[in-house]
């Protein structure tokens, strides 16, 4: 038959070369390869009160070296790390090396004494019974103290109601450990869950933030999750502040924090060490969490 002829079959071997299906097991096998190859960094972004205008943390966020397509953003993998379960040595690494980094700032810097560590986890690691001992075992191995170390998790976790998330966000917490629900407000989740867990920190959603004009829709939502943070005693942080609009918005309704490329974008590990490095040691006891809160 036509179809047996060695064109055709040449033709069918491309369109399967060109498929979704081949591209996604090539990504896989590379993924896995990364790994082992030490092709992951990290980048950290500020998290500023907005007040002081101090650095009160960073937030760690990952990108792959890939060595021929350059650097790729959590966006085009992270997800098929989660489908094949990839994220949960990625996740691993991911904390380890931020807990590393942060406690050798810390030495270095007088500045970086308080900051706060945010590391993000996928809701995958939270149906591990082992994840409180990973994270206890990382904090005794990098000497970084617990409260400097900041989770953040999306509300889907909290919606699962799994008994095992439930048990290690308990845990984290009994241990000093901090808990951020980051993307706050895109879940689908009932408000009724916020006091139901140990949690320290909402960060609002960029999607709020990015069209923040003071009489939008978008404006309320925010100022109404500032409230329900403030009285529920939790810190409130907006991300994706891109516009001095932005920032006096937030600040003028007692937003605790903020991040954003308007403020600092995500830095490599050298860049953090030269600002840290350029910030007074009097700028020091401003970090101080008890009286900035956040
Ligand atoms: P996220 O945790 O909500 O992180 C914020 C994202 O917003 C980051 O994108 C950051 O670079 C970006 N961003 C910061 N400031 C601005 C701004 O002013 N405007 C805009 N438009 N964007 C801003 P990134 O680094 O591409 O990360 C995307 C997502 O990937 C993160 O969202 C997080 O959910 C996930 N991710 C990042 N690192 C990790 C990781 O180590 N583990 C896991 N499981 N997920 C990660
Ligand atoms: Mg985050
Ligand atoms: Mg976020
Ligand atoms: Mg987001």
């Amino acid at each position: 038959r036509a179809k047996e002829s060695g064109r055709d079959r040449y033709e069918v071997f491309t369109t399967v070369m060109h498929s979704e299906a081949f591209q996604k097991l090539r990504l896989e096998n590379e993924l896995r390869r990364a790994i082992e190859r030490n092709e992951f960094i990290l980048q950290y972004q500020p998290i500023v009160c907005l007040q002081s205008r101090k650095i009160i943390g960073l937030e760690s966020l990952i990108r792959w070296q890939h060595p021929e397509r350059g650097i790729i953003y959590p966006a085009s993998f992270v997800p098929l790390a989660e489908d094949i379960g990839l994220i949960v040595m990625i996740d691993f690494w991911v904390l380890q090396e931020a807990c590393r980094q942060m406690q050798i700032w810390q030495q270095l810097y007088p500045a970086a004494e308080q900051l706060t560590i945010h590391v993000n986890l996928s809701a995958r690691q939270f149906n591990q019974y082992g994840l409180t001992e990973q994270i206890n075992q990382i904090l005794a191995q990098t000497n970084l103290r617990n409260a400097n170390l900041k989770i953040e998790i999306t509300e889907s976790i909290l919606l699962e109601k799994t008994s095992i998330a439930n048990q290690i966000l308990s845990e984290l917490s009994d241990q000093n450990v901090r808990i951020c629900i980051d993307d706050f407000g895109t879940g689908y989740s009932s408000l009724s869950y916020l006091h139901q867990f140990p949690i320290h920190t909402l960060k609002i959603d960029r999607s709020f933030i990015s069209h923040l004009k003071m009489d939008s829709g978008d404006g309320e939502i925010v100022k109404a999750i500032i409230i329900l943070g403030i009285n529920l005693g939790l810190n409130v942080i907006a991300e994706g502040i891109e516009t001095e609009e932005q920032l006096n918005f937030l600040k003028f309704h007692n937003c605790h924090a903020g991040q954003g490329h308007h403020l600092f974008s995500p830095l490599n590990a050298d860049e953090v060490a030269k600002l840290l490095n350029n910030l007074l040691p009097d700028d020091a006891d401003l970090f101080d969490p008890i009286t900035i809160q956040c």
